[in-house]
């Protein structure tokens, strides 16, 4: 086995056991392994992922796969990109999102914007998307027409399933204007549920959907060989005291606000977690 990112072909163990497959409490049948490459430290799950042109990979997660249900359950989330991305560098640029879903966070930055573009391979969402922006199925597709024209590239939660976070962030690069950045995030394999809560988090955390498993290391050895010069990480803890909480007590996530015993702590845990880089998910600013 070869890295699919750095070429080497020396690996150690991430993560031995049953994964996730859907939603919570669907678990594979038999143990999986996830691989570490040692030089480039991205984590590899073999024979991952779904087919993400259909509606299957939102069906077997969200358990719906519409335009209107996942506005319901997305649109919640967008508070959090923002306070990445500020407000002040939107008005008048081209702002492309890759693997954009149903679009909630270019219907929130269409209104400062010049140009939106949705690059999503879910054709179920791309009536609804037209409306408002400018759409294609895939990223090679954008790259075609729109090489050098995009000020600002996002991609939330999406590198983690890409066959080759390679090519997709160098694909990425080459879209944006000089001066341009990309914006990505996901998953942290530093999360520091992973060490507290073995086993039981780590089947839910290790999932079927995510051919990859990135940390601060792995995602700036990746941009440097995407071609990216400056990279800057932004760690963001997503889930509060209380699913923490809860996941020890009943080993199962309840979302944030479960509990509202604990909100004073809130900020502090948050903080703890972000100045040790142990949240659960992190963002990466990317420029040339
Ligand atoms: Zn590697």
């Amino acid at each position: 086995m070869k890295c699919i990112i750095c070429n080497s072909e020396k690996f150690s163990v991430l993560y031995r056991g049953k994964i996730r497959t859907g939603s919570f409490g669907q678990q594979s049948s038999h143990d999986q392994t996830v691989y570490k490459c040692d030089s480039c430290q991205s984590g590899f799950l073999p024979d991952a992922g779904f087919k993400y042109d259909t509606s299957e990979y939102r069906v077997e997660v969200e358990g719906v796969a519409d335009f209107e249900a996942f506005q319901a359950l997305h649109d919640r989330e967008q508070d959090e990109k923002l306070s990445v991305l500020g407000s002040d560098n939107l008005r008048g640029k081209v702002i492309a999102d890759i693997g954009c879903g149903g679009g909630s966070f270019l219907d929130l930055v269409c209104g400062m914007a010049h140009k939106t573009v949705a690059v999503e391979p879910c054709r179920n969402f791309h009536d609804g998307l037209s409306e408002k922006h400018l759409v294609y199925g895939h990223l090679s597709h954008a790259l075609e027409d729109l090489e050098e024209q995009v000020d600002l590239a996002v991609s939330f939660a999406v590198i983690e399933h890409v066959d080759d976070p390679l090519s997709f962030l160098k694909e990425m690069r080459l879209l944006l204007k000089p001066g341009g950045k990309v914006l990505i995030s996901t998953p942290n394999y530093d999360d520091w549920m992973l060490k507290f809560l073995p086993g039981v988090y780590e089947s839910f955390f290790y999932r079927k959907a995510h051919q990859w498993y990135f940390n601060k290391a792995s995602l700036q050895a990746l941009a440097s060989m995407s071609g990216y010069n400056s990279i800057e990480i932004i760690y963001k803890n997503r889930f509060d005291l209380s699913n923490a909480l809860h996941w020890i007590r009943d080993h199962m996530p309840t979302g944030s606000g479960e509990i509202q015993l604990f909100d004073g702590l809130d900020g502090s845990y948050k903080h703890i977690l972000e100045q040790t880089g142990q949240t659960d998910f992190i963002y990466a600013w990317l420029s040339v």
